[in-house]
């Protein structure tokens, strides 16, 4: 493709109302950024705790920098892996209850690794329609054949599994996910994978930290003890910080340290993220009231849209969608909220299925009920 054609395919997204632009933000993260030099109420960011900008979890980013200065200067394997990311290892397997955990620089690269180091030619991949692209696209990557289901249909999985006859099978699916904010039905995909000598993995990146009585996610969430051999979540979303965790059993972690190529072939983390992330689990662990506020105003708002009779998606997360259907719809109430002090982005294809463009709101703990009230107001004022 020359330059040309490249200028004609971004025009012809900027038509389709598909052009994607970055907002700059000159604030951390939290109820109120600043964007062109103004204060908006944002609810868009994943800091569903409020922990991004944490006093503690800065403190401990600062100190693990004093420590082990800013980089962590090579992979894992090498002498990237310090006490820093060892500790945080030990004490994110502790809280999920499984033998062992391993650190990822992101989640995509978690998934990745995952999928690419157990799974190939000749296996299948069961996939929910919905999950995120980081799943879909290591599925694809591996050489595995890949089966979408219909979203959390367990008929629809359980027709493509019957059928199956791969050497391994895996079952994979979002905890929570993410563009809609609804549980996968882990339950029935537990039963599901234990009838059909199916692996199943959850990636949990927006349960992680929120779900459950002390925040251990869509596992917690179901009083499900056992069952997911492959438990990953990120630490860029309720923990605040950057990077990602699988959790499993000792031969899974040590095969993944073997062979995962997104795990081998690149720089940890920087020390100082590991240390921060410690302390915000610590938080995750010690402040439940972070998850009971984080409760009561996401009803606040479900409520409030009800009575406004704005069509809500079945979700209980803090992630609360309002579909709008066109693209160029859903750019215009971006838009408008914008004029009225509001962050919202526009999710559209292809992060969404086309036809179900949508402001994707999201809700923190740090948000306070005020905020909800003048976000009800302001979207009733734009439709
Ligand atoms: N899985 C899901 C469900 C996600 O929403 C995301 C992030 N948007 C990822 C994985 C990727 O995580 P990270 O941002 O750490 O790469």
């Amino acid at each position: 493709m020359d330059l040309d054609q490249l200028g004609a395919l971004l025009r012809e997204r900027r038509e389709q109302h598909l052009y994607r632009q970055r907002k700059i933000i000159a604030s951390p993260q939290g109820p109120v950024v600043q964007v062109d030099g103004r204060p908006l109420i944002s609810f868009c960011s994943n800091d569903y705790l409020g922990l991004a900008n944490h006093p503690q979890v800065i403190k401990a980013m600062q100190q693990g920098a004093e420590r082990y200065g800013a980089g962590s200067g090579a992979s894992h394997l090498i002498s990237g892996h310090s006490e820093a990311h060892h500790a945080l290892e030990l004490e994110l397997a502790e809280f999920v209850q499984r033998p062992r955990a391993l650190l990822f620089s992101t989640g995509f690269m978690a998934n990745l690794g995952v999928i690419t180091a157990l799974f190939g030619k000749g296996d299948a991949i069961f996939e929910d329609r919905l999950n995120h692209a980081s799943l879909i696209d290591a599925g694809l990557y591996c050489g595995a054949r890949v089966q979408r289901y219909l979203h959390a249909d367990i008929n629809s999985l359980q027709n493509y599994l019957a059928k199956s006859t791969a050497a391994q099978k895996l079952i994979v699916t979002d905890g929570v996910f993410s563009m809609d904010g609804d549980v996968a039905p882990l339950p029935e995909l537990v039963a599901l994978a234990a009838e059909h000598n199916s692996w199943l993995m959850v990636d949990d990146a927006h349960g992680f930290g929120v779900l459950g009585e002390s925040g251990r996610g869509t596992v917690e969430h179901f009083a499900l003890a056992d069952g997911i051999p492959i438990y990953m979540a990120t630490l860029g979303k309720a923990l605040g910080t950057f990077g990602a965790f699988v959790a499993g059993s000792v031969e899974l972690i040590e095969t993944l340290i073997q062979s995962a190529r997104s795990y081998i072939y690149t720089t940890a983390l920087p020390p100082a993220v590991a240390e921060a992330t410690r302390a915000s689990l610590k938080l995750v662990q010690q402040e439940p009231w972070r998850r009971d506020k984080l409760r009561s105003l996401i009803a606040r708002f479900r409520q409030g849209a009800q009575q406004l009779g704005l069509t809500l998606m079945d979700s209980v997360t803090p992630i609360q969608p309002l579909i709008v259907g066109d693209n160029e719809k859903a750019l215009r109430y971006s838009d408008a909220l914008l004029e009225k002090g509001f962050l919202i982005g526009a999710v559209r294809p292809p992060t969404v299925p086309q036809g179900s463009a949508r402001l994707r709101i999201t809700i923190s703990a740090a948000h306070e009920e005020h905020q909800i009230d003048r976000l009800l107001e302001a979207l009733d004022q734009i439709r």
